[in-house]
């Protein structure tokens, strides 16, 4: 493969990326100077060097040195009670952005596909995260996506979460429906989450 097609076929594995848009990025690319270069190139190599995953939420973010944790799991003014299901990093930017929302989060880091076949998420972490920290949860958020995937998820997760004895304190929610019908949670405006966490069933 010649260093062109190398470049290309890496910005397709990008998420949402087919192969023209992922050439059009190489020859963006090609037409910056050196100094843009070595910037992004520095960036990347930064951000993998100093970003790792949280050791509680998981999510991707500059960690406390000691504790190894983010700075929303290191807030001890944060509610512990109340734990919040999301399936990406980002939906907890979202999330945060909106203001309505103090407990704790865990990310799922994916679904279980509608087919019920295939799961990308991560299943093991949550059921060693709840054996640790479930028997103290009042309230457990599902904030899945309105898709297929995500409602099928949320089916999943509350049916699994009802048989689960350490669990038992805690009650499932919903986030409401003020999210449209197919809409990813990333794309949510603030008001949006706002109103869905409010009217969460
Ligand atoms: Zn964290």
């Amino acid at each position: 493969m010649n260093d062109l097609n190398t470049l290309t076929e890496l910005f397709t594995q990008f998420p949402g990326i087919g192969p023209r848009q992922a050439r059009r990025f190489v020859f963006f690319l090609l037409r910056q100077n050196e100094g843009y270069r070595t910037t992004f190139i520095r960036a990347i190599q930064n951000t993998a060097a100093h970003v790792k995953q949280c050791s509680h939420c998981l999510r991707y973010a500059q960690l406390h040195i000691k504790t190894s944790l983010c700075d929303l799991c290191a807030d001890s003014s944060r509610v512990d009670e109340v734990l919040m299901l999301v399936e990406k990093d980002t939906d907890v930017e979202q999330m945060e952005k909106s203001g309505a929302y103090t407990g704790r989060y865990f990310v799922l880091g994916g679904t279980v596909s509608v087919t019920g076949k295939k799961s990308y998420m991560r299943e093991k972490e949550l059921a060693v995260f709840l054996k640790k920290y479930g028997f103290g949860l009042t309230e457990i958020i599902l904030a899945l996506s309105a898709t297929p995937d995500g409602e099928y998820t949320t089916d999943y997760l509350s049916a699994k979460f009802k048989e689960d004895s350490e669990l038992t304190g805690a009650t499932v929610t919903v986030l409401g429906r003020g999210l449209s019908t197919g809409s990813e949670l990333e794309y949510a405006d603030a008001a949006t989450l706002k109103q869905a966490l409010k009217n969460r069933v």
